[in-house]
């Protein structure tokens, strides 16, 4: 049996022979480990082994795992990159670095409000963005992502540093892909996060920054608790 740790490795050299074809600096591609489903038990030893950037979709299960871990190692830094309510913002505040999900006016102001309110500094946030203009699937139309960028970061003065996109789980992920960066460009954001497990090779040909790998790591999740 292989364990967290031994996938952890062979990602870390996927990621690195995936820069070479795409003739990139690795330094360029940060490696979120998804750890949703995982406790903490299972998440320590791939901490041991140097990882720091992790990524979590709940705020609730983030909220019993998290605290503990970045208490350990403060230099931890957590991505949220499931679907936020408003009222989890002030929690969210709390745990998460990087806000991946912001997808809607309401969420933005939330955000901006309640870390006035707390008195924390505003997180990095990314733009999601439904390329497949799926009706079941958060984020913003492509149509809409600039308007979006704009509310975000010049009116509301969130500090918006990219995209990001799940594409639709029966095309070929790459036009996706395309598309997210090509948005990004156009608004002048560094930061593009694409490419779970199956597919974060391709994402590195097509530019990503992030990309957001959890069962090759961790190994498969229950079924019964998808996404
Ligand atoms: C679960 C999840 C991932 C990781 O998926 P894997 O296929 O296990 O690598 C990436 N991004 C998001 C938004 C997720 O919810």
């Amino acid at each position: 049996m292989t364990g967290a740790v031994e996938r952890y490795w062979d990602v870390l050299d996927a990621i690195a022979n995936a820069a070479r074809e795409a003739e990139r600096d690795p330094g360029g591609i940060t490696l979120v480990a998804v750890s949703k489903t995982f406790d903490a038990e299972a998440i320590r030893p791939v901490i041991a082994a140097g990882q720091r950037v992790f990524g979590e979709n709940r705020v609730q299960e983030s909220a019993g795992k998290w605290p503990a871990l970045k208490a350990e190692t403060p230099d931890i830094e957590l991505h949220l990159i499931g679907p936020l309510q408003t009222n989890k913002v002030a929690q969210a505040l709390e745990l998460f670095d990087v806000f991946e999900t912001v997808d809607r006016p309401k969420l933005a102001r939330a955000i901006v409000k309640e870390a006035e309110r707390a008195g924390l500094p505003l997180p990095r946030c990314y733009i999601q963005v439904n390329t497949g203009e799926e009706d079941q699937k958060a984020g913003v139309a492509p149509g809409e992502v600039d308007a979006f960028v704009a509310l975000c970061r010049d009116e509301l003065g969130l500090p918006v540093t990219g995209l990001m996109c799940i594409p639709p789980v029966d095309e070929p992920a790459a036009p996706h892909f395309a598309l997210l960066a090509r948005l990004a460009e156009r608004n002048g954001l560094p930061d593009l996060s694409m490419g779970m497990s199956a597919d974060f090779e391709t994402a590195i040909m097509m530019g990503a920054t992030h990309i957001r790998v959890g069962s090759a790591i961790f190994g498969e999740r229950p079924p019964f608790r998808p996404g």
